[in-house]
């Protein structure tokens, strides 16, 4: 009896052994596929100014998707060789791990609980979680939303923050950045949390909001694939790039065109001004 147990048991591990060495060969390697492929298809947020979003003129930009496109450059030979699809805070781990996107550049902040499902790239900036509020609002810090009305964008860093720093707080979660910004505007809560590149891309629209001076995280964004073998030579060759993009100036450049400081913005007036007369 104990020999027969013994040997089903023998059984069982030859085979899972088999079926798991199957499943891996199974995985082709990602970077050849994406060059045999010739194009690389990258999630990106449609509705994040100034990292992916849809201008007036309904053309998708922003830090993020000219990313995109370098690496494609890199990586396919052309930086027209890149397809987007949209992603959003709460799909975009199963859009990637679902094959349905090759890469995620959409501002996706490292965190050890998402390292468990995808793997990072080294971060190529980095942000901090901050507070927008209406003009002439009582709120000065993050402990003062304690029992009141917060907006979040569900599935974000922000929700996970407001929750850890003001855990009294009403938390009113939306899916996308343009409910949660509509939402503040209609009043339904006294501040929105997010990351403060995005809501300074709201500020800049609408001057009738601030941002608290005020920092909570240092946060940093990094490209997401897949985790496993079939990433490991894509990863290496991301990182390679955004290592020689940082030696070459292009991550600060990107920079200055997407998220100026307020200097970038005098000297690009004073520019404006001399051109103008
Ligand atoms: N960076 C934050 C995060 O990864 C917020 C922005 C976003 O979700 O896209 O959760």
């Amino acid at each position: 009896m104990i020999k027969r147990i013994f040997l089903s048991f023998l059984l069982c591990t030859v085979f899972l052994l088999c079926g798991c060495s199957k499943k891996e060969e199974q995985q082709p390697d990602k970077l050849s596929a994406i060059k045999e492929r010739g194009h690389l298809i990258v999630g990106v947020k449609y509705d994040t100014k100034p990292f992916g979003f849809i201008d007036k003129d309904n053309v998708l930009k922003g830090y993020d998707v000219d990313l995109a496109r370098a690496l494609a450059g890199k990586i396919c030979g052309n930086e027209k060789n890149v397809v987007f699809k949209q992603v959003s805070p709460s799909n975009r781990i199963s859009k990637l791990n679902s094959g349905e996107v090759d890469i995620l550049i959409a501002t996706m902040t490292i965190t050890p609980q998402r390292e468990e499902v995808v793997r990072f790239s080294k971060p190529y900036y980095t942000v901090g979680q901050a507070i927008m509020v209406p003009k002439g609002s009582p709120i000065e810090t993050i402990a003062n939303l304690n029992g009141k009305r917060t907006i979040v964008v569900l599935g974000t860093t922000g929700e996970k923050n407001l929750r850890r720093f003001a855990p009294e707080a009403r938390v009113l979660g939306y899916r996308t950045y343009e409910q949660a910004f509509q939402a503040l505007k209609e009043k339904r809560a006294m501040a929105f949390t997010s990351d403060d590149t995005i809501l300074s891309g709201f500020a800049q629209d609408y001057p009738e909001f601030i941002i608290l001076p005020q920092r909570y995280t240092k946060e940093g964004y990094a490209i997401a694939m897949q985790k496993g073998e079939s990433t490991d030579s894509l990863a290496l060759d991301i990182n390679h790039i955004l290592e020689e993009m940082t030696r070459d100036g292009t991550l600060v450049a990107l920079k200055h065109k997407w998220v100026p400081s307020e200097s970038d913005k005098q000297i690009l007036s004073k520019r404006l001004k001399r051109q103008i007369k």
